[in-house]
C-alpha cells in the first residue's frame, strides 16, 4: 500500500504580490523533490474579521494612493507585543472560521509566508492540541515590523543576514533562525530562454535594448507618471510595462495612443520571460522582484520604497552592486545610458554570485525534513539543513 502523500499548508495573505509568489516559489522546489500536496491559504481573509478580511485591498489601496496609512499602520504595530495582543484579539472573534479551515485541510505542516499570520496559527495549534510544526518563511529582506519576530514558529527562515540579525533582535532565538536565502521561484535561476528567444516569444523587436518597468503585484510606485518619463526620455529603448494588478492603469494606458517602442502588460505569468527579454528593470524597492532580478542577472534601477518595509532594500541593492537608486526618471535614464555601454560584450558587471538564487529550494529541503513523521522533533534545534553564512 502508497503511504499517503504529506499535506503542506502555506498560511499567507495577499498583500502585495510577493507573498504568494514565495508561496509558489517554495511549492515549486517542493513538487520537484516530493509527492507532498500543498496548498495556500490568505488566512487574514479568512479571518472574516471586519477590515482585516480585506487586508489585501486595503494594503493595495493604501500602497497606490495613501501610502502614509500604511505607513502609520506600521509604526503603530511595530511591536512583538502590539502584534500578540492584537492577534489574541481577532483570534477570539475569529478562531472558528481559521480552525474549519484547519480541519479541513489536516497539514502535516504549517509554512507561514506572512507575519500576520504567524500567531494565529500558533494559537491555531494550542486551542486544537494539534502538532503540526510552524515555519516562518520571512520574505522581507533587511527593515521589516516586529511581527516577523512573532513567537510560535519553530523555525524561522531568513533572506538575508540582516534579516537574520533583526529577527535576533526583536527577541527570536539564533538556535530556531536559519539563513536559507530568499524563496526566489525555480524558473528564474533556471531561466530556458536566451534574450532573443524571449524577446521572439513576446514578439517584440529583438534587437533593441529593453528595459522592463514594473511596481509589483499591486503596481505601485507612481508607474504612470513613470511611463510618460521614459517615454519622452528614453524614446531609442524598448520599453516593456507591467502593471500588474494596477486595471486602473493598465485601461488607462491601453487606451491611449502608445508610440510603438512602449508595450503595455497587465499581470503576467511569466515575468522569467519579461526579465530575460530585457536588460535591465525599473522597480520599486520589492524584495521578491530585486531577488528575481538578481537571479537573472538583470541590474535594477530603483525608483522608491512603497512602505516602511522596503526602505533597507534600497541600499541592500547598492551594497550588493545589484543596480541603482535612482528617485527620478532624469537619473534614471543617465544610468540606463551607462548600464547599456558597460553591458556590451561578455562581461557582466550584475552577476553576483553572493546572492543566494537557490533559496527556494534550500526552503522546499528543510520543510521536508522537519514534516511531522519526518523524524524530527519540534524545538530540537532542526537545524539540519545547515545556515548559510
Ligand atoms: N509579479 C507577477 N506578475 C506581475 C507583477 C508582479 O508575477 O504582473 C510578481 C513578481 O514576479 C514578484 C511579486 O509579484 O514575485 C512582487 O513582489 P515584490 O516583493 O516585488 O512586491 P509586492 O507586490 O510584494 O509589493
Amino acid at each position: 500500500m502508497s503511504a499517503v502523500p504529506k499535506k503542506i499548508l502555506f498560511a499567507m495573505s495577499d498583500t502585495g504580490g510577493g507573498h504568494r509568489s514565495a508561496a509558489m516559489a517554495i511549492n515549486a522546489a517542493i513538487s520537484t523533490a516530493s509527492d507532498a500536496s500543498c496548498t495556500t491559504v490568505d488566512f487574514l481573509r479568512a479571518t472574516r474579521f471586519p477590515g482585516l478580511h480585506k487586508a489585501p485591498e486595503i494594503y493595495d489601496y493604501c500602497s497606490k494612493k495613501h501610502l502614509w496609512l500604511n505607513n502609520l499602520f506600521f509604526k503603530k504595530t511595530d511591536s512583538v507585543r502590539r502584534i500578540n495582543t492584537l492577534t489574541k484579539m481577532v483570534y477570539l472573534q475569529a478562531g472558528q472560521h481559521i480552525e474549519r479551515e484547519l480541519a479541513e485541510i489536516e497539514p502535516d505542516i504549517i509554512v507561514a509566508v506572512h507575519p500576520l499570520v504567524i500567531g494565529l496559527m500558533r494559537l491555531a495549534r494550542e486551542r486544537l492540541q494539534a502538532s503540526w510544526p510552524i515555519i516562518t518563511v520571512v520574505t522581507d529582506l533587511v527593515t521589516f515590523h516586529a511581527s516577523w519576530a512573532t513567537p510560535g514558529a519553530d523555525w524561522y527562515l531568513t533572506p538575508t543576514g540582516e534579516a537574520t540579525n533583526l529577527l535576533a533582535k526583536n527577541g527570536v532565538s539564533l538556535q530556531r533562525i536559519v539563513h536559507t536565502g530568499f524563496p526566489i521561484h525555480p524558473k528564474f535561476a533556471q531561466a530556458r530562454l536566451t534574450q532573443t528567444q524571449a524577446r521572439n516569444e513576446l514578439g517584440i523587436d529583438s534587437g533593441k535594448f529593453t528595459v522592463l518597468l514594473t511596481g509589483g503585484g499591486v503596481g505601485a510606485g507612481g508607474l504612470g507618471e513613470w511611463v510618460s518619463m521614459l517615454e519622452k526620455q528614453c524614446a531609442d529603448k524598448q520599453i516593456l510595462v507591467i502593471t500588474g494588478n494596477n486595471k486602473g492603469l493598465y485601461n488607462e494606458l491601453k487606451s491611449k495612443k502608445m508610440p510603438s517602442h512602449i508595450n503595455i502588460y497587465g499581470f503576467v505569468g511569466n515575468m522569467e520571460v519579461m526579465m530575460a527579454a530585457s536588460d535591465i528593470v525599473i522597480t520599486k524597492a520589492g524584495p521578491g522582484t530585486i531577488m528575481e532580478s538578481a537571479a537573472m542577472k538583470r541590474p535594477l534601477i530603483i525608483t522608491e520604497a512603497v512602505g516602511i518595509q522596503e526602505i533597507g532594500n534600497i541600499s541592500y541593492v547598492e551594497q550588493n552592486q545589484l543596480g541603482y537608486y535612482c528617485p527620478s526618471p532624469e537619473l534614471a535614464c543617465k544610468t540606463i545610458n551607462g548600464i547599456a555601454s558597460q553591458l556590451c560584450g561578455e562581461n557582466n558587471p550584475f552577476d553576483r554570485r553572493e546572492v543566494i538564487t537557490d533559496g527556494s529550494s534550500r526552503i522546499a529541503t528543510f520543510i521536508l525534513q522537519h514534516m511531522v513523521g519526518a523524524g524530527t522533533q519540534i524545538g530540537d534545534g532542526g537545524n539540519t539543513l545547515g545556515s548559510v553564512s
